[in-house]
């Protein structure tokens, strides 16, 4: 994994708070140097704790002890606001404006990479890593369904649910961390980019009540 510190001048004290999250970004714009480029710029008040390019680059930016400026109005589990206590990492991709495309395999290795020492370091539970649509369901569709979470379950980063048989309505995503006060579409939207992204049509159905209820099962919700 290449390593290329790019200091970004965009962070601030994280007041005390324990990082106990991980959060995945796309960076959504035509290049990713730009996107590094405003990720650094002062004037726009944004950045991460890390980019990778899509050769497999990592760009650190600022920190793991300090807070970076990128989840923005989130929320997650009662808690508002989640830059304190968390890591954001930026995934080079033009995203859904600019031409939406896979993440390529060495972006992917590097990200398994960075993600495992960074829950080497931080005890950041597995339902805790999440995309930026999770806690931002309104506004937000980055990582996006084509971002591979079953893969990094698979190499211990983060859950991907085994189908259940339930009941469940799409209130209970609210238990498993989703923001009561989004509107109902758009959380079962963002919980289908992220767990069920080869249907995205934001109805509530049997294949979500079984997937969230495993999810609920795996993290005794
Ligand atoms: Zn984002």
């Amino acid at each position: 994994m290449k390593s290329i510190d790019r200091p970004s001048p965009n962070h601030d004290d994280r007041n005390g708070a324990a990082i106990d999250m991980l959060v995945l970004h796309y960076t959504g714009m035509a290049s990713g140097l730009a996107a590094i480029d405003r990720l650094c710029d002062p004037s726009a008040k944004v950045s991460a704790h890390y980019t990778i390019d899509e050769d497999g680059t990592v760009y650190a930016h600022v920190p793991e002890e300090r807070r970076a400026w990128h989840a923005g109005v989130s929320h997650w589990a009662g808690v508002d606001n989640l830059n304190s206590g968390s890591i954001g990492i930026e995934l080079v991709n033009p995203g859904h404006d600019y031409g939406y495309r896979a993440f390529p395999e060495a972006q992917i290795a590097s990200l398994i990479e960075l993600c495992g020492g960074i829950l080497s370091r931080h005890p950041i539970p597995p339902a805790r890593v999440l995309g930026h649509s999770d806690v931002a369901p309104a506004r937000k569709e980055d990582p996006g369904e084509l971002f591979p979470w079953a893969r990094l379950a698979e190499a211990g980063i983060g859950l991907w649910p085994q189908g259940a048989t339930s009941d469940l309505g799409p209130d209970a995503l609210t238990r498993y961390g989703y923001d009561p006060n989004a509107p109902q579409d758009k959380l079962i939207t963002a919980f289908q980019r992220h767990f069920r992204p080869g249907n995205l049509n934001g109805a509530w159905d049997d294949d979500c009540a079984g997937l969230l209820a495993g999810l609920l099962a795996s993290t005794g919700v």
